[in-house]
């Protein structure tokens, strides 16, 4: 029974006589720095000289500085720049951290694997909304709350969690609801969730179903309506009432057809594969692979994003996109302008 924390059980005195430093003005920076500042928090952004994200912190009304003055002033340092860039950053600012401060993340990436070595006198929590920056943001605006996670890795002052709830509270997660989790949990459930079912798993299944359907000598338009497109009213379903909610709303056929056909594509076989790429996740064999392809500075990362974006599923599906109206343009250009 997982007990789920809300907006009564944050102790807002934990963080609102507190500075925090944001570092970065990406996708999650720029929603916790604003709610958090009009929550009532003391804010300052710490970027880079020279850092194109300068303007938009600035014209949001927020107080700049560079990461070491940030974090120099912050109680709390929340590390919201990119996980590969988040070891050097740490190295520039990891003297200006005091005794007593907190060293935060949104993911455990770089601590759960040792890229990070925080000093031992200080709290390092995470604080984790399940959800794309942009969405933390309106979701804040709009009066809403956006779940999310806690994880405590390190309490040197005793108030590590509570000041984790509390700094939910202020970005508006505990208004959705908020769990706590482990570091090591968080990393290994998150990157084998995106390696096997949503972005890995999710892509190739589209991919293969739709190279099956044109091999086979149907229109790459039909096929790309199949395999791709109607995925959405597939998972729109199940995110609003699970597996049974879609079962439920297709026909008969498409029900008794996906029963009985669905394990044997993701069979015993996928499964078994499955189970190895936990193992590299849990035994660190993903990490070093991911760490060393950043240094090498992402060869293979280049090529294969590059071979994506040439598949054939993509050069059908653009034109196609334009021609009909399904397409939520506005979302899109919302997504683009809301997150800097
Ligand atoms: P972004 O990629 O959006 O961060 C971009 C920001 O980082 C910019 O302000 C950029 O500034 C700055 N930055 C980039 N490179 C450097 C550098 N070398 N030195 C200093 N600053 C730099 O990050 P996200 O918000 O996506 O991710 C932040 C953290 O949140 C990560 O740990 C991620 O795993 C986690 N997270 C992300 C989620 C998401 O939906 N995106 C969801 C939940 C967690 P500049 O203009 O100077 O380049
Ligand atoms: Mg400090
Ligand atoms: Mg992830």
């Amino acid at each position: 029974n997982t007990k789920v924390y809300y907006d009564d059980d944050a102790d807002r005195s934990q963080i609102d006589d507190k500075t925090v430093a944001i570092l970065g003005y990406g996708s999650q920076g720029h929603a916790h720095a604003q709610n958090l500042a009009e929550s009532g928090v003391d804010v300052v952004v710490g970027l880079r000289e020279g850092s194109s994200s300068r303007s938009a912190a600035e014209s949001d009304g927020l107080r700049v500085a560079t990461p070491v003055e940030a974090a120099a002033e912050g109680d709390i340092v929340s590390v919201l720049v990119p996980d590969t860039v988040q070891p050097a950053v740490f190295e520039q600012i990891r003297d200006s951290l005091d005794e007593g401060d907190t060293l935060q993340f949104a993911h455990g990436f770089n601590i759960h694997y040792n890229q990070i070595q925080p000093p031992e006198d200080v709290d390092v929590t995470m604080v984790a909304p399940k959800s794309p920056g942009h969405l933390v943001r309106r979701n804040y605006e709009n009066d809403e709350g956006t779940p999310g996670l806690i994880a405590v890795y390190q309490d040197v002052t005793g108030d590590a969690k509570e000041e984790a709830l509390a700094y939910s509270h202020a970005i508006g997660c505990t208004r959705a609801g908020v769990i706590e989790t482990t570091f090591q949990e968080e990393v290994e459930t998150d990157l084998f969730g995106e390696q096997v079912v949503l972005c890995g798993g999710v892509t190739s299944l589209v991919k293969q179903g739709y190279e099956t359907l044109v091999d086979a000598g149907y229109s790459p338009e039909m096929a790309y309506f199949e395999c791709l497109n109607e995925l959405k009213l597939i998972v729109d379903l199940m995110y609003e009432g699970g597996l049974e909610e879609m079962w439920n709303s297709v026909s008969d056929t498409a029900e008794y057809g996906g029963l009985t056909r669905g394990d044997r594509v993701v069979d015993e076989h996928a499964r078994e594969n499955m189970e190895e790429i936990l193992e590299e996740v849990q035994n660190g064999t993903f990490a070093r692979e991911w760490i060393a392809e950043n240094q090498a500075g992402r060869p293979s990362y280049t090529q294969l994003k590059d071979a994506e974006e040439n598949h054939h599923i993509e050069e059908v599906g653009r034109p196609l996109r334009d021609l009909f109206a399904w397409s939520d343009d506005g979302d899109e250009d919302e997504e683009t302008a809301e997150a800097p």
